[in-house]
């Protein structure tokens, strides 16, 4: 391929809203061009590198057995209404209607698809266990698209679905493709953590999330040495327990303004670990007001108060004045003592503690030598959002926090699609069984921000061999030099002739403008053919390493052809 013919877009300058590496070089490597908010077109280098990640991915998918296939990105509502989730989804489903005011939707997954798509293909228990999967684009109105193909509007997903006759056989689909997932993340040489998860609104029970290590990654992981990770949606920590101390008897006190946990605490002269906070949510689903009772110096994980209350993330939200009120409390002054235990969460951590101050629910005032049991009851379980230095819950030992970008996550669905949408078998004895279905993500274009995200450094980006748009670049000092062009032109045509992916720089600028769009824009190799052309003599620039060693031509092929070949 020769440069001059090639749509090179390379920019000087950092894009007003690009703020971590992988946008801000995605951009100005000309690999994609924004169009509107979190929705980009991906230029001729972005693509080649795109259809590259896609290519290890289907690779990996097709050897352990699952099937390609290609939906549509128009789904009719009908299919998101008999599985529950037209509602449900939110505000994050692009919604459309067609000439006929029919409803569709821009696929944000495929769930809905390949369940309906399976219940028509697959009949009898001999046709199980099957894995369809299809790389597509996937639509979701992200409330703050950011960050590039990171968290965009459109994106491309690898979707894949199992079904299974029983929960075995697809804890042997979602083993099968745990370890392709690791096959395919260590294929893109990215640095990942496996962690447990939360299912959220896909539903099911049972999931993992793979997590490319960056400190620009949106997703808390908290893990411990022995093994034990997690995200922190999902994390759970040993509860601690406060020293026994005996029961005093309950004390009204007057906190006039104080508000905040920590302002009563500095009032009354205590450590926050002798309170407990409250947080009220309003669950629109059942009209219903619940407070969340944790210890204070802690928060509530609401992802856990919604698995708790069984709604989706858009029906809850936080509790207004009134709708407190309407229980029997006063904003700012809740606590436990007194309310119904119908609108009661506690975390098991607060039962471990003795004589702590809460809300007095009336204003300006609050209550010292609170004790679970003798002063209130409600319901208990594991409230709190775990963070950096909490206890492991398997170990016990202090746990550690690192940031990641979600690349992937499996789920063990179950049978909560094929159940509500018929997609059922026949089985060996004739009886109608619910398929028991997996389904497993990959982020193919978040992937490829992520590998930016560790592989780039101030020149730009350093694909690794396998992902990169093309493999080296010939790059002439001066290309109206007779002696470099004519070896720039032979080492051309003799890669040519290999697997190798080469460009040839023919432009006219200088060596300088050259090499820098193509250490920005990560090519591996960059030869440079300059003075000692006559000789046979080129330099051959190593990007990962940024080394520079000069060798003569045919060595040089031989070093790329051997990397290629043993991609
Ligand atoms: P997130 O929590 O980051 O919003 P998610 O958990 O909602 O993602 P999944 O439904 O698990 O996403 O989708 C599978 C994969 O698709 C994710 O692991 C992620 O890699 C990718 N993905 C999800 N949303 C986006 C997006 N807006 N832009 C790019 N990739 C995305
Ligand atoms: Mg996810």
């Amino acid at each position: 391929m020769k440069a001059s013919r090639m749509l090179i877009a390379t920019l000087k300058e950092v894009p007003n809203d690009a703020v971590i590496p992988s946008h801000i070089l995605l951009i100005r490597s000309g690999m994609i061009k924004k169009m509107s908010a979190g929705i980009y077109n991906y230029l001729p280098l972005g693509l080649r590198t795109l259809r590259k990640v896609e290519n290890i991915i289907r690779e990996e998918m097709d050897k352990a057995g699952a099937e390609e296939i290609l939906c549509s990105c128009l789904q009719p509502k009908e299919l998101w209404e008999a599985s529950g989730r037209w509602y449900k989804y939110g505000s994050e489903l692009m919604r459309i209607k067609d000439r006929h005011d029919r409803d569709f939707c821009l696929a944000p997954t495929a769930e809905e698809v390949f369940t309906d798509l399976t219940s028509v293909l697959v009949k009898s228990y001999k046709q199980l266990p099957v894995i369809p999967y299809q790389i597509q684009t996937k639509y979701r109105d992200e409330f703050r698209p950011r960050f590039g193909l990171m968290r965009s509007r459109e994106f491309i997903m690898k979707d894949a679905y199992s079904f299974d006759v029983d929960t075995e056989g697809l804890d042997k689909s979602y083993d099968l493709m745990y370890k392709t997932y690791e096959k395919i993340f260590d294929r893109f040489h990215l640095n990942y953590k496996i962690v447990l998860a939360d299912s959220g609104a896909i539903g099911g029970n049972g999931s993992h999330q793979f997590m490319a290590l960056s400190s620009t990654g949106e997703s808390d992981i908290i893990y411990c040495d022995c093994g034990y990770a997690a995200d922190a949606e999902k994390a759970e920590s040993k509860a601690e327990v406060a020293e026994k101390e005996e029961m005093l008897s309950l004390e009204e006190v007057h906190t006039p303004n104080f508000k905040t946990i920590e302002e009563v605490a500095n009032f009354l002269n205590i450590d926050v670990k002798k309170t407990v906070k409250a947080v009220a949510y309003r669950d629109l689903e059942h009209n219903k007001t619940v407070i969340c009772f944790v210890r204070g110096d802690r928060d509530v994980n609401e992802i856990k108060v919604i698995n708790e209350l069984g709604v989706s993330e858009e029906l809850i939200r936080m509790a207004t004045p009134e709708e407190i009120a309407e229980i029997g409390t006063v904003d700012g002054f809740m606590g436990p003592i007194g309310l119904k235990e119908e609108n009661v969460l506690i975390d098991i951590e607060v039962t471990n503690m003795y004589n702590f101050v809460v809300g007095a629910n009336k204003k300006d005032y609050h209550i010292k030598n609170a004790n679970f049991n003798r002063d209130f009851k409600g319901k208990i379980l594991d409230l709190r959002l775990a963070k950096e230095s909490d206890l492991c819950p398997i170990c016990g030992k202090p746990m550690k926090l690192e940031r990641g970008i979600e690349v992937g996550q499996v789920f063990k669905l179950q049978t909560k699609y094929s159940e509500a949408m018929g997609c059922t078998y026949l089985d060996k004895n004739g009886q109608t069984v619910p398929m028991v279905m997996g389904c497993y993500g990959i982020g193919v274009t978040r992937t490829m921000s992520a590998i930016i995200e560790q592989y780039h450094d101030e020149f730009g980006i350093k694909w690794p061999l396998n992902v990169a748009p093309y493999h080296v670049v010939i790059v002439p000092a001066k290309y109206t030099d007779p002696a470099q062009q004519e070896l720039a032109d032979k080492i051309h045509d003799m890669l040519n002739d290999t697997k190798v992916e080469v460009i040839l720089d023919d432009r006219d600028a200088s060596l300088g403008f050259k090499m820098k769009d193509f250490e920005l824009i990560g090519i591996p190799y960059i030869m440079i053919v300059g003075r000692r052309a006559a000789e046979g003599i080129v330099e051959l620039k190593d990007r990962m390493t940024n080394e520079k060693v000069e060798m003569p031509y045919e060595e040089a092929i031989k070093k790329i052809v051997e990397a290629v070949e043993n991609i």
